[in-house]
C-alpha cells in the first residue's frame, strides 16, 4: 500500500488548491465560498517517481458540536489514518482560534506534521509567516496554492517526510 498523506486545516484555507497543486491535475473541488458538505476524497498522487495517496479532509462539515471541534476531529481522523499530516493555515489571516485547537491536536502526532502557511502569493505576507512558529508544529513552508510558489520546496518536504 501506498503511504498516505492527510489534508487538514480549517474551511477555505486553500486545502483543496493544494491538493490539486500536488496532484498536478484540478481534481479536488476548490470552493470559493467555505462550507459545502463533502465526503474526503483520496487521490493518488505521483512525485519524483514516488506514488502516494492524498486525503483531501475538506468534506468534514462542521456540525452542531462547531466548527473548532470539526476540524479537531479531523485532525484526530488524520493522526488514525494517514503516514504525514499536512495542516494549512491561511497566513493571509494568521493563526485563528480554529488553527490553534486543531495545532494542539496535532502536537500530539507521531507522525511527522508539515505546517503550510497558503496564500503567500508575494514577500509582503513572508514576516507573517514567521509568527507561524508559535503554533508548535515546527517551521511553516510558506506557498501559494493559487501561484505554485513554494510548492517545489513543500513536496520535496512532502516526499522526505512520507
Ligand atoms: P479549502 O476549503 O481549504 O479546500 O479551500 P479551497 O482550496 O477551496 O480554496 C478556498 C479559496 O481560497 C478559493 O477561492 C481559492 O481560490 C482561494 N485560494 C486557495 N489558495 C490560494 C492562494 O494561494 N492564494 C490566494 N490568494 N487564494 C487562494
Ligand atoms: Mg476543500
Amino acid at each position: 500500500p501506498q503511504p498516505v498523506l492527510a489534508v487538514v486545516g480549517r474551511p477555505n484555507v486553500g486545502k483543496s488548491t493544494l491538493v490539486n497543486r500536488i496532484l498536478g491535475r484540478r481534481e479536488a473541488v476548490v470552493q470559493d465560498t467555505p462550507g459545502v458538505t463533502r465526503d474526503r476524497v483520496a487521490y493518488d498522487a505521483l512525485w519524483s517517481g514516488r506514488k502516494f495517496t492524498v486525503v483531501d479532509t475538506g468534506g468534514w462539515e462542521p456540525d452542531a458540536a462547531g466548527l473548532q471541534a470539526s476540524v479537531a476531529q479531523q485532525a484526530e481522523m488524520a493522526m488514525r489514518t494517514a503516514d504525514t499530516i499536512m495542516v494549512v493555515v491561511d497566513a493571509s489571516v494568521g493563526a485563528t482560534a480554529t488553527d490553534e485547537a486543531v495545532a494542539k491536536v496535532l502536537r500530539r502526532s507521531k507522525q511527522p506534521v508539515l505546517l503550510v502557511a497558503n496564500k503567500v502569493d508575494d514577500d509582503r505576507l513572508m514576516a507573517d509567516v514567521a509568527s507561524l512558529w508559535s503554533l508548535g508544529l515546527g517551521q511553516p513552508y510558506p506557498v501559494s496554492g493559487l501561484h505554485g510558489r513554494g510548492s517545489g520546496d513543500l513536496l520535496d518536504a512532502i516526499l522526505a517526510a512520507l
